[in-house]
């Protein structure tokens, strides 16, 4: 939904664009062998590369470079067969060499696109503009004594995805639904695990206004490093206002970049235009253009995986799912696999709702992944089948459910240990019956009378003598022909 902002002389749209940071999902860094994993003690990860120390050559991962193209192919976009690295200068205290090898004039993917979900079920195609490899910078810490600061650069030299938008996001929701969708691609992909929280996933966001109805862009200003999607939100809030503010007072925006403040929840000033770096771009003598082959680029194309949007309308198709429980059993691979797997050979509505509704609310609410669920997808769809045969009626099996996420065991056993197989043996729910009826003369004459309505009593009450063991359809047939009789 396109955000309106409403000044005093008329309404402004607003226009972002997004560049990603993505961290490449690779054992060792961008150009050299060192270990990418992450949370190591500080510098316990960084070869003589990455900490450039002269005469050191770096040599380009394939599996780095494997990882951006199966990206770009996710993202329908351009593969470039070539690509320069390139150094770009700047001094920083976590950049060793005095030089980030990103990509510039040529990078590896160019243009593409995606399909963002708004919450109300609608959708957007939003433009990608490119992705490029670059490395990443090592990370000061500020906050460990009073007048040092100390480097770790255990991150520098991983490798990094950076995937541009074009400016057609309309408003923060766009935005988060953005990342969002990003996000879930490249887990799909297993490019990126897309921890925002673990800095493996940040964003850039750039924001103008313009007036409702122009077709041509403001002038932007480009928050640094959100790394939330609250923070994206939130950032975009305060500075479309604070640009709306200007523009209505007839000011100018100038272009900067700014810096988003968690505490003080506004955007600052970091550094103008006129104050950007020269970043002094040149391709890296270092290395050679990177030359891919055709048939390389398919092999790739030919292993990558079922892409949400593509699981998503199989699973309306060939399930027969709403569009809603389709959404939310493909947010992530592994929670569509185990709906697959419970659903094999059984009712596809009934497992998307067993799934949806009692499994992710368990799951919730304990805390835990679906990779983590106590209760295996064998062993729901065990469960499942024991309701399918009429063993547990479908209260019962909600018990049962809750017995299994406790102690993981599988749902016949459950049911043969506590003995909640349901009972069908109509001479047994008879004798209930006839009690039910004799325990209640005046039910039973106001019924006859013709209040209707108390068949549900009748019913409530052989159930609980039965303790809920009872079959519900032959309790009904029962019932009605000795309340009637
Ligand atoms: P730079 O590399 O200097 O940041 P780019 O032209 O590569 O500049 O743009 C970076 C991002 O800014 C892109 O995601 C693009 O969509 C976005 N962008 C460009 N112009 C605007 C604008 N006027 N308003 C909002 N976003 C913009
Ligand atoms: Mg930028």
């Amino acid at each position: 939904m396109a955000e309106t902002l409403q000044g005093k002389t008329g309404e402004w749209e607003m226009v972002i664009g997004l560049e990603i940071h993505a961290q490449v999902i690779a054992k060792s860094k961008l150009f050299s062998g060192a270990s990418t994993e992450f949370g190591s003690q500080p510098n316990t990860q960084v070869s003589f590369v990455d900490a450039g120390m002269p005469g050191m050559l770096p040599v380009l991962n394939e599996v780095c470079v494997e990882q951006a193209v199966r990206t770009g192919l996710g993202l329908n976009a351009q593969i470039n067969h070539h690509s320069v690295f390139a150094r770009k200068n700047y001094f920083y205290p976590d950049l060793p060499t005095g030089y980030q090898i990103s990509q510039f004039e040529d990078p590896i993917v160019g243009e593409g696109n995606i399909e963002i979900d708004m919450e109300d079920g609608t959708t957007k195609n939003i433009g990608i503009t490119r992705l490029h490899l670059e490395q990443d910078a090592g990370k000061s810490i500020h906050d460990m004594h009073p007048s040092k600061s100390y480097i770790d650069l255990n991150r520098a030299g991983c490798a990094l995805m950076e995937i541009v938008s074009e400016p057609d996001l309309r408003g923060g929701d766009e935005a988060c639904a953005y990342i969002s969708k990003i996000r879930m691609i490249l887990r799909y992909l297993g490019t990126c695990d897309g921890n925002m929280d673990e800095g493996s996933m940040r964003a850039d966001v750039n924001v103008s206004l313009r007036r409702k109805g122009e077709t041509e862009l403001g002038t932007r200003c480009e928050i640094k490093n959100v790394n939330s999607l609250k923070a994206v939100q939130q950032s975009i809030t305060y500075e479309s206002k604070r640009q709306l503010e200007l523009l209505e007072d007839g000011e100018k925006i100038h272009q900067e970049t700014r810096l988003w403040d968690t505490n003080k929840m506004e955007t600052r000033s970091m550094r103008s235009k006129e104050e950007a770096h020269d970043y002094r771009y040149f391709p890296d003598p270092d290395l050679l253009p990177l030359e891919l082959e055709s048939s390389w680029v398919n092999q790739i194309k030919e292993t990558l995986p079922e892409l949400p949007d593509q699981k998503k309308a199989r699973f309306v198709d060939a399930f027969g799912l709403s569009l809603y429980d389709a959404s939310i059993l493909i947010t992530e691979r592994a929670r569509a696999d185990y709906f697959e797997t419970v659903s094999s050979g059984r009712d596809s509505k009934v497992a998307a709702n067993w799934v949806i509704n009692e499994l992710l609310g368990a799951l919730n609410k304990m805390d835990l992944e679906i990779n983590q669920s106590p209760v295996t997808a064998q062993h729901l769809g065990g469960l499942l089948d024991l309701i399918a045969d009429n063993t547990i009626s479908g209260k019962i099996a909600k018990d049962v459910f809750s017995e299994m996420m406790e102690t993981s065991k599988d749902a016949s056993t459950i049911v043969e240990e506590k003995g909640l197989k349901q009972v069908t043996d109509t001479g047994a729910i008879e004798a209930l019956v006839d009690e039910v009826i004799a325990e209640n003369p005046d039910n039973l004459a106001a019924y006859r009378s013709g209040k209707d309505r108390l068949f549900g009593f009748f019913v409530g009450q052989v159930m609980k003598k039965s303790q809920g063991k009872a079959n519900p359809a032959v309790v009904n047939t029962l019932l009605k022909s000795k309340l009637n009789g």
